[in-house]
């Protein structure tokens, strides 16, 4: 094909699971490949290599990532018992988005694809609400047991020198199960400025909420670690700037955010932001209607779906049913990182092409034309009408040439 967009690194590329990753493939082929001159490092995270390596492709693919910068990744499935059955798998392995950040460290930045014609459920909602996830630690490299009698749980850190401290976690009368989750000062810093750089280049407040009045020690740290970081680096710029950085509890946040008009940055730590990118998203539109990119302390970007592998339209897949599971998240995923590799690589047209792929994605939808999942929150003008994925992509596939060609 002729006059492609050359690019001079390749991407990282993590395939993954079920309906996304058949839509994957479309989007590649119907999107990307008639305009870029693709290079990517494929590694195949779907279910089972990943099981067949002994999630060896994974630490693999996040290595890579960290040779080359710039990474996109497809949904994967998380392995379940039930998953071990369905797949015929030989291990019970961990969470592969769980892997990954363990590698790269960082902040996942999520934001609402913001449709004109889809109306979020919450009418106070006028700006998007961005949440800045903390990818590191806490339940996600935790370590867990099940007892199944009376004894003592504690605490123990051994330091390198050999001293011993300890502390009771529960003198455990019966059966019952026990978790230990830690977090570090650098990564928990390198969360807070990422944070606060976000905030300050997308012009947004920055809210951040843990529940240090129940754990004054672990979400403690978090809340001071936020302040000193904002004091000593921050507070001129956001001053400067118009915006405004406060600390409360969780509880006060959500609450805050329930009454808001959006357009602020909401730092979680792990599992907050793992849980309301979803309420938000869903919110907003559908879980389909949000970017998300994870950003390591050394310069690394990870583009991904939020959502997951859309399983229940799989199956219907599988059963030769045609579905219209939206594929804007994977799209963006695309745009985001083709618009990265060109920024860092100083190719210009690439970065042009990632915006006009994001906008002829966006105005197809505007236009009226999109997924199911949006039919029912759309605006009945301009005439909405329903289509399914292919027919969709298509239809982007069409406004991405005609504005190509102008
Ligand atoms: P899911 O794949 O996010 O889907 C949940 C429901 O949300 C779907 O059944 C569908 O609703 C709707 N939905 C999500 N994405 C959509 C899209 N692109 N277009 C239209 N509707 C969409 O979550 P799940 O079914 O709970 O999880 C499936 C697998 O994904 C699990 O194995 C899990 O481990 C994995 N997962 C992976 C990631 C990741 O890799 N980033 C994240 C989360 C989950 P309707 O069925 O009502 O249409
Ligand atoms: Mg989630």
């Amino acid at each position: 094909m002729a006059n492609r967009i050359i690019m001079k690194t390749p991407l990282v590329e993590m395939d993954g699971d079920e309906m996304t990753r058949v839509l994957w493939q479309v989007v590649k082929d119907r999107l990307i490949l008639p305009f870029v001159d693709l290079k990517t490092e494929y590694y195949d995270l779907g279910i089972k290599h990943r099981d067949n390596t002994k999630d060896q492709v994974t630490y693999d693919s996040a290595q890579a990532t960290i040779k080359y910068g710039v990474a996109v990744k497809c949904a994967t499935i998380t392995t379940t018992p039930d998953r071990m059955k369905e797949y015929d798998l030989k291990h019970l392995l961990p969470s592969p988005n769980g892997i990954i950040r363990g590698v790269l460290d960082g902040t996942v930045f999520r934001k609402p694809i913001f449709a004109k014609n889809i109306k979020p459920s919450v009418p106070a909602w006028v700006k998007p609400i961005h949440i800045g996830r903390h990818a590191y630690g806490d339940i996600y490299k935790n370590s867990e047991l099940q007892v199944s009698e009376p004894g003592l749980a504690e605490l123990v850190f051994t330091s390198k020198d050999g001293k011993v401290t300890k502390k009771t976690i529960m003198d455990m009368p019966g059966a019952g199960v026990i978790c230990g989750i830690h977090n570090l000062d650098a990564s928990i810093k390198s969360f807070a400025r990422a944070c606060f750089l976000y905030s300050l280049s997308e012009h947004v407040d920055c809210w951040f909420g843990a529940k240090d009045t129940i754990s004054k020690i672990y979400h403690g740290r978090f809340r001071d670690i936020f302040n000193e970081v904002f004091n000593e680096e921050f507070k001129e710029a956001f001053e400067k700037a118009g915006l405004v950085y406060f600390y409360t509890l969780i509880d006060d946040i959500v609450a805050r955010v329930m009454k808001s008009n959006g357009g602020m940055l909401w730092a979680c730590m792990n599992y907050d932001g793992d849980v309301m990118s979803d309420m938000i998203s869903s919110a907003f539109a559908s879980l389909a209607m949000m970017s998300s990119v994870l950003v390591s302390p050394n310069g690394l970007f990870e583009y991904e779906a939020a959502h997951g592998t859309v399983q229940r339209h799989y199956y219907k897949h599988l059963k030769g049913e045609v579905t219209s599971t939206n594929p804007m998240a994977l799209i963006f995923a695309w745009s985001g990182a083709l618009r990265k590799r060109g920024e860092l690589d100083n190719i210009q047209s690439l970065c042009n092409f990632a915006d006009k792929l994001e906008a002829a994605s966006l105005g197809t939808v505007e236009s009226g034309l999109m997924t199911g999942d949006l039919v029912r929150l759309a605006d009945p003008v301009p005439t909405v009408k329903c289509l399914n994925s292919n027919e969709f992509i298509d239809a982007v596939a069409q406004r991405l040439s005609d504005t190509l060609a102008v």
